[in-house]
């Protein structure tokens, strides 16, 4: 709502001196209860640190802010924030959608803790929104999007599905881990929720778990408050302190995650030992015109498969020395995994199962000629 541009935000929405020192920045108020000023009588509204923690609340601000939205909501995880949202939007009988590459703990979510609750989902190829509308049921209330998703880099229009969404009444939650509020904003183009994991690009520098969830509907917001509180499953006041300095450097972080991960896409789709390279930015992406059109740069995220197959993907995982080889993703270090064995072993034999010739990077903020070089030294 503020006229103020991204790299402003980022570093100043919720960022007020503190009013009692003039600490520049929030300080970590690890406290979990506030003296009152007589019975009820709250300062600043703070009574208990599930309800609300002044360190939590200056994140929230600027997540909303950042993502254009009028509430956010800082959770311990990705997943928690995930959690929240659907217990929060479904009861019993209810359907989702949800993506055929959707991330394996929001897939294994639905499939194996939801499922047990009575709540219905299936599939679809969200990048085909006809896909989307013929997934619907009468009792569809979400429609789960990732975009860029993982690890396949698949991007789904997002106005498009928000207006399948809209027609039947469900509600388009897009999950924008991958992409960042920097690099897209899901709300702005019709989305109804939006997810993280601040674990990733947010928090930034591989140091902290957390999620968000952020709503322009204010109504919606307030039950989500409601629920936060009732379940439980906040972001404490540290770990808040912690994807608020990372949030700060955003901006910077994924302009140079693009570039180097351009490079490296680029560099990929010429050498001989891969079969093929997934990146929105590249031109032959079946994506990259809406991805081009919905958001800034095309983001960090590299995926490729290798000719000589599976064991010749393992071994390229285990070959390089400044790609880290580990899960998660979005730190300032360059990261390598096989997804079949390793983030997504919990989608085999499901329809999200992905190739086994498949490895993903997350391309960091290092010199890209030293990435370059440990990618080709690791290929041979
Ligand atoms: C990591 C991740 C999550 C889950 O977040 P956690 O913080 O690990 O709970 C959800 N969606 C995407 C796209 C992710 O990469």
């Amino acid at each position: 709502m503020s006229h103020q541009h991204f790299e402003t935000l980022a570093i100043h929405a919720g960022q007020e001196p503190d009013a009692a020192t003039g600490a520049v920045v929030p300080p970590i108020y690890q406290v979990s209860t506030y003296k009152q000023d007589g019975v009820g009588g709250l300062r600043g509204g703070y009574e208990y640190s599930r309800s609300a923690n002044p360190t939590r609340s200056a994140l929230e601000e600027n997540l909303a802010a950042l993502e254009g939205g009028r509430r956010g909501l800082a959770f311990a995880s990705g997943l928690a924030a995930e959690d929240c949202l659907l217990r929060t939007l479904l009861v019993p009988g209810d359907h989702v959608v949800i993506p055929d590459d959707a991330y394996g703990g929001t897939f294994r979510l639905f499939a194996k803790v939801a499922e047990r609750w009575g709540v219905k989902w299936s599939v679809a190829d969200t990048s085909d929104p006809s896909a989307v509308r013929a997934a619907l049921t009468d009792r569809t209330k979400v429609v789960w999007v990732e975009t860029p998703s993982n690890p396949l880099l698949g991007i789904t229009d997002i106005e498009q599905v928000a207006a399948v969404a809209r027609g039947v009444g469900a509600r388009l939650v897009v999950d924008n881990t991958f992409a960042s509020p920097y690099l897209q904003q899901p709300l702005a183009l019709g989305a109804d929720i939006v997810v993280h994991s601040t674990t990733k690009y947010m928090g930034g520098h591989s140091d902290v778990v957390g999620g968000a969830l952020v709503t322009s509907d204010a109504a919606l917001g307030e039950e989500l408050a409601f629920h936060q509180n009732a379940m439980g499953a906040i972001a404490g006041p540290f770990d808040s302190w912690l994807v608020m300095r990372g949030v700060k450097t955003l901006a910077v972080r994924m302009d140079r995650h693009s570039a180097n991960a351009e490079r490296v896409a680029e560099m990929l789709v010429g050498h001989p030992k891969v079969s093929s390279v997934a990146y929105p930015g590249l031109p032959g992406h079946p994506g990259h015109e809406i991805a081009a059109k919905q958001m800034k740069a095309f983001g960090g995220m590299v995926s490729f498969r290798l000719a000589a197959g599976e064991e010749a993907a393992v071994e390229v995982c285990n070959r390089t020395e400044l790609f880290t080889l580990g899960e998660s993703l979005g730190g300032v270090e360059s990261l390598i995994e096989h997804p079949g064995r390793m983030t997504h072993a919990s989608v085999v034999g499901s329809a999200l199962e992905v190739p086994g010739d498949l490895v993903r990077l997350s391309v960091g903020i290092e010199s890209v000629d030293d990435l370059l070089e440990d990618l080709r030294t690791a290929l041979g």
